[in-house]
């Protein structure tokens, strides 16, 4: 008899866990996965794609009224938010279904109920059967973290956002980080009211300084209240069912929902990891070494629940080379630097590398190259928005070290300019390229 049920057990069928489990199961491990709620995880289920689809269909607002007055003729353009909200929780069903597919083709076993740990080498599922594996790893991802204030339960998070019955006509949004731009963007091309709540000035606050700021006076041309330097102090459900926000500032604002977006925390609460002995951080996220390993020797662990990069590439690969490093005899781990990431705001901002800020932290001589334009889309509206395209160079060896940009399909034109800056080409490669004419990548060869 084998000496344990299971060669690897995951706990958390997310982005992460998914490819750990395939991965393993294809070079031969017994594999079983559990998830308490749908396959697909936060990516999949309630983040990156149903959010991405809201980004995309908020923008056919923006495209329609390009349109009119420019040729096209569109008469009585209406949206219902019901009609959008299905289209996308079906694709979402349609993903969940084949990420389970996917599990099952590849040999994984699975159970849809909450597995805790019991021990280093033992889980237990919520039917109370206990299961023996000679590995677990821990791929539970993040939950939203929401701050106390009176009225706190009238409020939603991500998680609530893609299933509202209704629009709201007036949304305020808690928070300056992704989630709260990307939504305040989403719901006011929509047509709703947004009001964005942030406790200091700087939203955004881990991108370079020039980037950020275009977009808060993009925000408010586009119609939407900022509210810097407050928080919110109470929510009061009024008679109609709409809601008073009060905030630090003195101000109030009657609003429809109040979606708080603030931050996540690691997932491990209740998790039973006391009972192996695996070390938390302070934040409650697990600790690890390079190669996801936690303080205790059988157990893993990979993506946002040890509070490395949030970012559901980051997961996959970690999930990846765990697998290929303990069940693969691949030993290797994933290299966290030059990450590109994007914010799906309205317009985009994407980023590989280091700001300018930082790059003068650890370069003597750092040089700067900027590209301040209209894109050519927004002739076709009275917009006077502008993209900034800005690189950080170290003027000792030509080489990049960062790239940012504001501005349409920065996320689109920054994946393929991160492979240049992590193969760490430099300034005179860029220069060496030939411009695509008429495009905004081009400024990407023609910075100044
Ligand atoms: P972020 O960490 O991006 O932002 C949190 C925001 O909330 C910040 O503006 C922060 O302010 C503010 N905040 C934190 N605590 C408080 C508090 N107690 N009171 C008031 N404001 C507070 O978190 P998100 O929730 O937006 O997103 C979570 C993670 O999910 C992101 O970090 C990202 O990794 C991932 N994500 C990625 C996306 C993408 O790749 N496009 C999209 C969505 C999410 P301050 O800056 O002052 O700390």
């Amino acid at each position: 008899m084998a000496e344990y049920d299971y060669d690897l057990f995951v706990i958390g069928a997310g982005s992460g866990g998914v490819r750990a489990s395939r991965i393993a199961a294809s070079h031969g491990a017994k594999v079983a996965i559990a998830e308490e709620y749908r396959f697909g995880g936060t990516c999949v289920i309630r983040g990156c794609v149903p959010k991405k689809m809201l980004v995309y269909a908020s923008m056919f607002a923006e495209e329609l009224a390009h349109a009119r007055n420019k040729g096209w003729t569109i008469k009585d353009a209406k949206f219902d938010w019901a009609t959008l909200r299905d289209f996308v929780n079906g694709d979402v069903d349609r993903l969940e279904g084949l990420y389970g597919e996917t599990l099952g083709n590849a040999g994984v076993e699975s159970f849809h109920e909450r597995a805790t740990i019991a021990g280093p080498n033992s889980v237990k599922l919520a039917s109370g059967r206990e299961i023996t594996t000679r590995y677990i790893l821990v791929a539970t991802g993040g939950w939203p973290v929401s701050p106390q204030f009176e009225g706190n339960e009238h409020c939603i998070t991500s998680n609530e956002i893609f299933h509202l019955d209704k629009q709201p006509k007036r949304l305020v949004v808690m928070g300056g980080g992704y989630i709260a731009v990307e939504f305040a963007g989403v719901f006011n091309a929509l047509g709703s009211k947004v009001t964005l709540v942030n406790r200091s000035e700087t939203i955004l606050r881990s991108y370079e300084q020039d980037i950020i700021e275009k977009l808060p006076p993009i925000m408010q041309a586009r119609g939407m209240d900022l509210q810097f330097n407050a928080q919110i102090t109470k929510v009061e459900k009024q008679e109609d069912g709409s809601l008073r926000v009060h905030l630090s500032n003195g101000e109030e604002v009657e609003t429809d929902q109040v979606l708080i977006a603030t931050g996540r925390a690691p997932n491990t609460a209740g998790l039973g990891l006391e009972n192996a002995d695996v070390k938390l951080g302070h934040k409650g996220e697990i600790k690890v070494d390079a190669y996801s390993k936690s303080s205790c020797d059988s157990i893993y662990a990979v993506g946002d629940v040890t509070d490395r990069v949030q970012l559901t590439p980051v997961a996959i690969r970690e999930g990846h080379a765990f697998a290929d490093t303990v069940f693969g005899n691949n030993e290797r781990h994933v290299d966290h630097s030059t990450i590109p990431s994007a914010v799906f705001s309205q317009p985009s901002i994407a980023a590989v590398g280091l700001t300018e800020e930082q790059a003068r932290k650890e370069f003597d001589e750092v040089s700067i190259y900027t590209s301040d334009f209209r894109p050519m889309k927004n002739i076709f509206s009275d917009r006077m928005e502008r993209g900034l395209y800005k690189m950080v160079v170290d003027q000792v060896t030509d080489r990049v070290l960062g790239l940012h940009l504001v501005g349409p399909e920065s996320a689109e034109i920054i994946q393929a300019a991160a492979v240049a800056i992590k193969a760490g080409l430099t300034k005179a490669d860029f220069d060496a390229t030939v411009a695509i004419h008429p495009t905004m990548a081009e400024e990407l060869v023609l910075l100044k």
